[in-house]
């Protein structure tokens, strides 16, 4: 029995030996792969690819979830995750617990040159607030601007390169805002429902009127099912036709959103898409602005 002890204690030294090795190893490798160029991971695509916006061809950027057939809220992270935040020096966690994994892997790989950014922290969010922060377009010139900052203090000596393209990434930001205020006072307190608060800060800076239970959205959003009753009011909500659009996120579907989103088609409720990934082909801007697109056009053609 002691023996039988010992022995699993020297096969689980022998194992933990060579995971270090291969870290080791495979960290080697990262660095040579890096050129110079800085590293940045983000944990979603689309901070990573404002980050890229921002940083251009100084830095190497790694999204971590992009899929479209993930739901971000459910991603467990990988081996592969761990190297990439192990080796950073630049990482990008959007936080309010859409992201936990991110505080866990740097935990796990202490590093006191890397900047662990937290786009939370940034916009200076209550804990309790709507994690999809990336949908909030009035503010996002704040974030590209801390980052930038964050840039600078990494790679001094291309902060004339970041400054100009902070200032490139906030022309482009215009012509969403110009959309959004379109919106806003041409249907002032239009009303609409979502399955989920993915799109709430941009509707709610459209100056829409959101017409879901809030507990029918959470519950929702943390995979769990909305009590009956907020079942009825969401689906007498489309039978009576209270609201103007019916947004919809795709990458977190149930039968409850599906059966609910065939009520709207059935209701003629136009079906809004908004997904919590950036879309393949896109960037932050252009996927912002078939959102805004996609909600005008329903306004326009309801009452
Ligand atoms: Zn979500």
């Amino acid at each position: 029995m002691q023996q039988k002890r010992i022995f699993i204690s020297i096969l689980a030294l022998c194992f933990m030996a060579l995971s270090v090795i291969l870290i080791i190893i495979f960290s080697q490798q990262s660095q040579s792969q890096k050129s110079g160029k800085l590293s940045i991971v983000a944990a979603e695509n689309f901070w990573g690819d404002i980050a890229e916006q921002l940083a251009g061809d100084r830095a190497e950027v790694t999204s971590i979830i992009s899929s479209p057939s993930v739901d971000p809220h459910l991603y467990e992270s990988g081996a592969k995750d761990a190297l990439a935040v192990a080796n950073a020096d630049i990482a990008i966690a959007n936080g309010l617990g859409y992201d936990d994994f991110m505080d866990e892997l740097a935990a796990a790989s202490p590093n006191s040159g890397r900047t662990f950014i937290k786009i939370c922290d940034i916009l200076n969010s209550s804990t309790d607030a709507n994690p999809h922060l990336w949908y909030d377009v009035e503010h996002i010139s704040q974030v590209a601007s801390n980052i930038a900052a964050q840039l600078i203090a990494k790679d001094p000596a291309g902060s004339n390169y970041y400054q100009a393209n902070l200032s490139q990434f906030n022309t482009s930001l215009q012509p969403l805002l110009t959309k959004i205020d379109e919106i806003k006072t041409t249907y002032p307190q239009a009303p609409v429902a979502y399955t989920e608060r993915v799109a709430g800060y941009l509707l709610a800076e459209a100056n829409l009127d959101v017409k879901t239970p809030e507990a029918f959205a959470i519950a929702l959003e943390d995979g769990n099912e909305p009590t009956p009753a907020d079942q009825t009011t969401m689906l007498d909500l489309i039978k009576n036709k209270q609201v103007r659009a019916f947004i919809y996120n795709p990458q977190a579907d149930s039968q409850t959103t599906a059966s609910l989103k065939q009520e709207a088609e059935q209701n003629n409720i136009p079906i809004v898409e908004t997904t919590e990934t950036m879309p393949e082909n896109q960037n932050y801007q252009g996927w912002m602005q078939l959102v805004l697109d996609s909600i005008q056009k329903a306004l326009k053609n309801t009452k």
